[in-house]
Formats: structure tokens, sequence, C-alpha cells
């Protein structure tokens, strides 16, 4: 019985930031699953690790250590991952296909895709050198092996660090709490343009120390990395990350659904300024009340126009005295977190089948005409499901603020975007013209109507 083959791995990664070694352990299991398949006995093994093959003027110790260790007759086989991570360099590459042409040595590539002791292999090895593939396009694709890897095994990405977090994952409690913030506000319904106008006031900075701006407050409230998730290129991965989630699961589907709702992007641009522009009705006619100038309230057809001042003023003291009860906890059920769970399922269910539709009509499985009929009916009932999962949403954003400790401070020290929110969630609001030539303020001239039933 002869020895087996004496055989050398070679593994380089160009791209490991964290010098965790990943990528390398990743080729080290393919390359020995090779020499094991071919009953080759591991000799040596060869690690450049953060070494660009492209660039020949950069040192690759290890390689020329490999190099050296053949030309002593050290082994007879080497494996490496891909011949990208041997060499990039066609000459070099010429010195392999010829030590394997007239010294029989055995190189094969651990995907497979070169074997240098056939002609096949060495003419594939020869094209693949010489053609030249985009460079960045391979690496841009290790980069996504490795970021898949990193995602599987629910570790933070790399690259540029999350607002909230250090590079390695860890939480920043003064970032994270102002990330908490901007969820719950952005819940609560403060619009994108308003919380980047209050981050750039706190002093915040962008990752890129660029000013904020709708965008990039954007970016922040999309990233389900914030809730824990996953994600691999942009979407999650159903996996659980290793690292502490600064937003809850719950919040983080909220956000979700308003930044999809599509009265969102109407009504953008109109942050509310005044407490019930757009939420109290007019009693006669019951349209809601709109900002008019000089700081009053008028009915859109004309029933009305009063001062703000003392109706803001009294609903805030009845909503105050309603928050001081005891019995105000039972205003928020638990229910009304699984219906907000059931609506944006049906939001994804109907968003799923508006994709299969589009899809079928692209394969000419349906007609035009069928097209047009189901995907107006599935936007219609799409449009409807988010309407549900955007209300449900308003409902829970406020309950923060109904559900802390001391819900009447909470309550004054919340924005107004979130104080209208509660004053929604609890009541409805009627104003009644007043007689003409009238100027005392009347109390009973504004209608605070309770909602007892939080359907
Ligand atoms: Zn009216």
């Amino acid at each position: 019985m002869t020895d087996p083959l004496r055989c050398a791995i070679y593994l380089r990664v160009s791209l490991d930031v964290t010098g965790e070694q990943l990528a390398v352990q990743r080729q080290r299991a393919d390359c020995l699953r090779i020499a094991h398949q071919r009953g080759w006995r591991v000799v040596d093994e060869f690690v450049d690790n953060s070494v660009s093959a492209s660039d020949k003027h950069k040192a690759r110790p290890e390689y020329d250590r490999l190099v050296a260790a053949y030309e002593a007759g050290e082994f007879d086989a080497l494996v490496c991952w891909d011949l990208d991570r041997l060499t990039r360099q066609p000459r070099q590459l010429e010195d392999w296909i010829d030590a394997a042409q007239d010294r029989d040595l055995l190189l094969v590539t651990a995907n497979g895709e070169a074997d240098l002791s056939t002609d096949g292999g060495r003419m594939f090895a020869r094209i693949k050198a010489t053609v030249a593939r985009g460079e960045i396009e391979r690496k841009a694709a290790r980069q996504r092996a490795a970021a898949l890897q990193r995602a599987e095994r629910g570790k933070p990405p790399l690259g540029v660090r999350l607002t909230g977090y250090t590079p390695a994952g860890e939480v920043i409690e003064q970032e994270a709490a102002i990330v908490q913030q901007l969820f719950d506000r952005f819940a609560a319904g403060d619009s994108l343009r308003a919380l980047a106008a209050w981050l750039t006031e706190s002093g915040v900075s962008t990752r890129h120390g660029r000013p904020w701006n709708p965008s990039s407050v954007r970016t922040i409230l999309v990233n389900p990395r914030y809730a824990g998730h996953a994600v691999y290129q942009g979407t999650t991965n159903g996996k659980q990350g290793t690292w502490e989630a600064i937003v809850e699961d719950d919040v983080f589907r909220l956000v979700e659904a308003k930044l999809a709702d599509p009265r969102r992007k109407t009504q953008q641009g109109t942050d509310r300024k005044h407490l019930g522009a757009g939420l109290f009705e007019c009693k006669k006619c019951e349209t809601k009340l709109r900002s008019w100038s000089g700081n009053r309230y008028r009915c859109p057809n004309g029933c009305l126009t009063r001062a703000q001042q003392h109706i803001d003023d009294l609903v805030l003291k009845t909503v105050r005295e309603r928050l001081a009860r005891p019995d105000l906890v039972e205003l928020i059920t638990p229910a009304e977190s699984d219906k907000a769970k059931s609506a944006s399922e049906e939001v994804k269910r109907l968003a799923k089948r508006l994709e299969r539709i589009e899809a079928d009509y692209d394969a000419e499985l349906i007609d035009g005409r069928r097209y047009k009929v189901s995907s107006q009916k599935v936007m219609a009932e799409l449009a409807e499901a988010r309407l549900t999962q955007a209300r449900l949403s308003t409902r829970h954003a406020a309950a923060s603020t109904l559900t802390a400790a001391d819900p009447v401070t909470a309550f004054d020290s919340a924005p107004l975007m979130i104080r209208r929110n509660v004053v929604d969630a609890l009541c409805v609001v009627k104003v009644a013209p007043t007689p003409r030539g009238r100027k005392a303020f009347d109390p009973e001239s504004v209608a605070i109507e309770w909602r007892e039933d939080q359907d």
C-alpha cells in the first residue's frame, strides 16, 4: 500500500475586518473535506489573512512560504478554496499550471471549479484568470457571503456602526434612549421631518456626521436590527440576533405599518401645531375643524370660528382628570396588540397576493383584463387593511402614555402629536358654535364624549 499523497492547504481572506477569521474557517472546512475525500494527508496549512491577491506588490508571507515549500518538494497536492484565493495574477497562475503539468502537482479548488490535473481544468483556470471578471463584483459576492454567514450566526453586520450600538454590537445607552424615543414618537404620529429637527436640536450626530433629514431618520426606523432581528441583504432572515434589541417588536411593527400607510404621504408636511386641528369636530355638521388665523379653529363648512385657547385648555384639563382616575388601565385592553398583529398579517397577506397577480401577468398566465380586475380588487382590500392597521397602531402608541407610571405627567410632557393621539384614543371633542356677540367662554359649548367602547 502506497503512502497517501501529501497535501497542502492554502487559505486567504482579504476582508476580515473583525479578525474573527470566519471566512478562513469556512474555507478551511471546505478544503479539508476535499483532501479527506481524495484520501490525501494534510501536511501543512498556509493562511494569508487580510492581504489582497490582486496587488502583486503586497506581501503575502504565507503565499511565499507556500511557493518555497513546493519548490522544496514538501507536498504533491494543493487545495485552495477558489483560484481567486490562490492568485489573481495570470503570471503566478501560469507557474502553478506549469507545476501541475510538468511536475504532476495536483491542484484543486474546494468549490470544484478547477482541477489543474486535467486539460479542462487547466483551460478553465486560464480562462478564469485572464477573462476580466469584475473585481468589484467578486468582492461584493464575498462580502455578501460573509454578511450571510454573520446573519446566520445572528451577529451584528459589519460596516458603519448603527446609531445606538458600538461596532461590536453593544448598546450605547445614551444613543439607545434616543433611538427608542425616535420610534415611540414616530409611532405616536410625529413626522419624519419633525424628528429630524428634534435629533439635530438634541445634538445627536448621524453616523456620517451629516445633519439629520427625513430620509436618514427613516433609515433608522426601517432597520429591523433595532428589534433584534438578524438582517441579510435588507430583509430579515427570521433569525434573532445575538445583540440586544433596543426597540420592542410590537413598536417596530407599528412603525413599519405607519411607514407603509398610504395616508402618511399626504399628511406629511402638515405637522400639526394645534391640539384640535383635524381632530376636534364641529358639533353642527360633524366635520373636523381646521386651524384658522389668529389661533382659532374653523369649521370648513363655515358653521363656526372660535378661539383655540379656551377649548384646548378645557380638553387638556378634562383629559388630565381622566388620566388621573385609577380605572384608566381598563381603557387599554391586551386585545389591542393582538388586533394590531392580525391587521399587519392581513396587510402582508394581501401584499403577497398582489405580487403574485403581478407575477402571473408578467408570466402571461393571465391576460390584461383579468389582471386589472383582480389587482384592483386586492388593492382596495389592501388599502382597507392598511387603514385598520394604522388606526390600531395610533391607539397603541397612545397606550404607552396611558400605561406610564404617572400618566398625567407623561401626558403633559409628551410632544403635541402624542397628546393628540391620547386625546383621540380617549374621547371625541365636539365644538358648538357660540351665539354672536357672546364674549365669555362657555364650557357647555364644548362636548367631550368618552370613547366607552374601545373597539
Ligand atoms: Zn360645521
